[in-house]
C-alpha cells in the first residue's frame, strides 16, 4: 500500500479492495490504464476518454431504448431552492446529510442558501404540476443526462462512490398505479441489459426492503451486483415507484381530473437512475492481474491490429506492405461495425504494444507479420484466455464479429458462475458470518422485520476488527428480495423460521457486506 500513488492515499481509495496484494491494485489499474485520474477535490475523479467512451456507449444504447418507450430528454438546472428541496419530509430526511449548499457568490453571502441537486425530484416536480393539466398530458416521461452531487462521508471510491457523479435520471408521471408499476419493471430490465448484455456483468433483480428503499418513494426495485475480490454486494441501478407521495397537495400537488368519474386524481410517479458506477463494477468484475483488463466487453477499441515480425532485415517495401495490410484490416473491420484500430506507432516493439493494449482491456489482438501476409491471414489472440488462432482475411468482418460475441458471452458466463457460487443459502445463524467472511452473499429465509434487519447488521459487524469509520461497513445489509427465488427451498408458512430471530420467515432475502 505504501507505494500507492499519493493521490490514491488522499482519497483513501486503496481501501477499495480487501485481500491479497494482487487484488489491491484497482487504483493503480485505473491510472495505469488511463481510465481515471485523481482530482484535487476529495471524492471527485476525472473520467478520462477510456472510461468516458464506455459511458457514451451506455448512453447511446439506453437513449434508443427509452425513446422507444416514449421518454424524452430534457435538462433542468442543477440548483434547487431550500423551500422546494425540503417539501417532501422523508425525501429530505434521507438526502439532507449529503446535500452540498451554495452560500456565497463572489464576496457576498446569498440571502438564502441554494442546494446543488442530489437528485432532481424536487427540482422537476413543481413544473410537472404546472405542465400536467389534464389526463391527456399523461403519461409525462422525461429523462436527463446530468451530474448530481452527494457529499458522501463514507469512503469515496473511484466510480462506485463519488461525490459528483454522472447518471441519467428518468422521471415519469402516470394516471394509474398499474401503468407506473409496468414501467418500473421495464426500466429495471433495460438496466439489466446494460449490465448483462453490454458490460457482461451479472446482476440479481429484486426489491429493496422498506429500510433500504429510496427516501420518499413507495417501493424500490434494484439490481444487485457482486464484486468477487472483496466479496461485497453493490447496488447496480435502481428503478423506483414513488407512488403518489410527491403528487399530494402538500407536496407538489400534481393532479388531473379522472377521465372516468371526474374526481381529482393525483398522479403516480416513477424515478429511475443509472450512474457511472456501472463502469467501476464492470472493471472490478472483469479485471485481472494484467489490469482492468478483460472488461474489454466495452473497451474503447474492441480489436487492435499490431504489425509483427519486422526486423532489421525487413525492407522498407515489406514494412510498408505489412503496415498497409494492418490499416486495410482496420478499415474492413470498421465497415462491419467493429471498433478496430491499427497500432502503427513507430519506435515501440510489438511486445510493448501487446502489453499496453492488454492493460487497457482490448478484448482481441490481431497480429500481421510477413508470414501471415503471405497466407492472407491474421493471428488472433484473445485477451480473456490467451487463446491464439490464425484466421483468414477473407470474410474477416464476420469472423471477428462472431469471435467478439463469443468472448463477450464467455466473460459473462464466467462472471455469472462466480456470482452464483458465492450466493449461499443459510438457514442457521452460526453459518451467517462465516459465509460473509468467505466472501459470500447470503440468502436467508427472512422474517421481513426492520428490527431484525438492524440486528443482523449489528451482529454481523461485531466480530470484525475495528474499522476506520469511513470504510465500507463490516455488518451485512439487506441487498434485495430477489424476484426469482426458485433456486431456494420454498418457504413453508409458519414452519420455516428466520435464522436471525427465529420468527416466521416470509421471503428469501439477500444480505451481504456492501459498498
Ligand atoms: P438513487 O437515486 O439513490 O437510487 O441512485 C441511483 C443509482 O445511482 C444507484 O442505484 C447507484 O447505482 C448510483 N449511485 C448512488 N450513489 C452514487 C455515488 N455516490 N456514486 C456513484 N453512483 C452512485
Amino acid at each position: 500500500v505504501a507505494k500507492e500513488k499519493e493521490g490514491a492515499k488522499i482519497e483513501g481509495a486503496v481501501q477499495i479492495a480487501i485481500g491479497v496484494k494482487k487484488e489491491l491494485d484497482f487504483p493503480t489499474w485505473y491510472t495505469n490504464a488511463n481510465m481515471l485520474d485523481y482530482y484535487s477535490v476529495s471524492g471527485c475523479y476525472i473520467l478520462k476518454p477510456w472510461s468516458y467512451s464506455i459511458w457514451e456507449e451506455i448512453q447511446s444504447w439506453f437513449n434508443t431504448e427509452i425513446k422507444e418507450l416514449g421518454v424524452q430528454n430534457s435538462y433542468f438546472p442543477m440548483f434547487v431552492s431550500q423551500s422546494v428541496l425540503e417539501r417532501e419530509k422523508d425525501h429530505i430526511e434521507g438526502f439532507s446529510p449529503e446535500v452540498a449548499w451554495v452560500t456565497r457568490a463572489g464576496s457576498s453571502d446569498l440571502e438564502e442558501p441554494i442546494a446543488i441537486r442530489p437528485t432532481s425530484e424536487t427540482a422537476m416536480y413543481p413544473y410537472y404540476a404546472k405542465w400536467i393539466r389534464s389526463h391527456r398530458d399523461l403519461p409525462l416521461k422525461l429523462n436527463q443526462w446530468n451530474s448530481v452531487v452527494r457529499w458522501e462521508f463514507k469512503n469515496p471510491q473511484p466510480f462506485l462512490r463519488t461525490r459528483e457523479f454522472l447518471w441519467q435520471e428518468g422521471h415519469t408521471a402516470h394516471l394509474t398505479k398499474a401503468e407506473a408499476d409496468v414501467e418500473v419493471r421495464q426500466i429495471l430490465d433495460l438496466y439489466r441489459q446494460v449490465y448483462e448484455d453490454l458490460l457482461a456483468v451479472p446482476v440479481i433483480p429484486g426489491i429493496k426492503t422498506e429500510k433500504e428503499k429510496f427516501a420518499g418513494g413507495l417501493y424500490t426495485t434494484t439490481l444487485e451486483g457482486y464484486i468477487p475480490t472483496s466479496g461485497r454486494g453493490i447496488q447496480a441501478a435502481t428503478s423506483h415507484c414513488l407512488g403518489q407521495n410527491f403528487s399530494q397537495p402538500e407536496m407538489f400537488n400534481i393532479f388531473v381530473e379522472d377521465p372516468n368519474d371526474g374526481s381529482k386524481s393525483y398522479v403516480w410517479q416513477n424515478s429511475w437512475g443509472l450512474s457511472t458506477r456501472a463502469i467501476g463494477v464492470m472493471v472490478m468484475v472483469h479485471g485481472d492481474n494484467q489490469g482492468p483488463g478483460a472488461s474489454s466487453a466495452r473497451s474503447e477499441h474492441s480489436g487492435v491490429i499490431v504489425p509483427c515480425g519486422i526486423t532489421a532485415k525487413t525492407t522498407d517495401e515489406q514494412r510498408a506492405q505489412i503496415n498497409n495490410a494492418c490499416e486495410d484490416l482496420a478499415k474492413t473491420l470498421k465497415k462491419s461495425g467493429i471498433r478496430a484500430k491499427a497500432d502503427l506507432r513507430d519506435g515501440y516493439t510489438p511486445g510493448y504494444k501487446f502489453n499496453d493494449w492488454e492493460q487497457k482491456g482490448v478484448p482481441l489482438r490481431l497480429e500481421i507479420g510477413p508470414h501471415d501476409l503471405a497466407k492472407q491471414q491474421t493471428l488472433s489472440v484473445r485477451r480473456d484466455n490467451g487463446v491464439k488462432n490464425p484466421i483468414p482475411l477473407a470474410n474477416i468482418g464476420q469472423t471477428v464479429d462472431a469471435l467478439l460475441k463469443t468472448i463477450q458471452s464467455d466473460l459473462f458466463a464466467r462472471a455469472k458462475e462466480q456470482y452464483d457460487a458465492r450466493v449461499v443459502e443459510v438457514t442457521k445463524w452460526e453459518d451467517f458470518v462465516p459465509a460473509l467472511d468467505n466472501k459470500c452473499i447470503v440468502a436467508i429465509p427472512w422474517c421481513h422485520t426492520e428490527a431484525c434487519e438492524d440486528d443482523i447488521k449489528e451482529r454481523s459487524g461485531r466480530a470484525a476488527e475495528p474499522q476506520d469509520e469511513r470504510a465500507p461497513s463490516a455488518g451485512a445489509k439487506s441487498l434485495c428480495i430477489p424476484f426469482d427465488h426458485s433456486r431456494w427451498t420454498p418457504i413453508e408458512p409458519s414452519k420455516t423460521k428466520c435464522p436471525a430471530c427465529n420468527m416466521d420467515a416470509k421471503h428469501w432475502t439477500l444480505f451481504g457486506r456492501s459498498y
